[in-house]
């Protein structure tokens, strides 16, 4: 079980998937998280779609340090909680992404699509 991480800046991108707060929390969610993965089951059996809120199909691109996560922004604090409670999460001071960092892994991926 790889536990995902919240924490740092808040951003505001759009409703949490619990539809009832906006979805502001930094989260660095572990790549091996797929449909397969334990803890999505986990997620997907407790009917608990954290970290699915507006715009969770965009990627912010990986974090910066302690490698294999990637940023995401689509929770809202009490949906973070709920992970924590669930064994699924755990906040730390930040998850070490600057808004730089941000800009430019949004660019590589747009100069990726655009240019292989
Ligand atoms: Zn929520």
């Amino acid at each position: 079980m790889k536990k995902a991480l919240f924490g740092g800046q808040d951003e505001d991108y759009g409703p949490c998937a619990c539809g009832k707060f906006r979805a502001t929390v930094p989260i660095a969610i572990p790549e091996s998280w797929d449909d397969a993965s334990e803890e999505m089951q986990m997620l997907e059996s407790n009917n608990f779609p954290f970290a699915m809120g507006y715009d969770y199909r965009r990627i912010f691109g990986p974090v910066s340090d302690g490698g294999g996560y990637l940023l995401n922004f689509s929770s809202c604090h009490d949906c973070c909680k709920r992970a924590v409670e669930m064994g699924l999460a755990e906040e730390v001071e930040d998850v070490g992404v600057s808004s730089n960092c941000l800009i430019e892994s949004i660019l590589n991926k747009v100069g990726e699509k655009l240019f292989g």
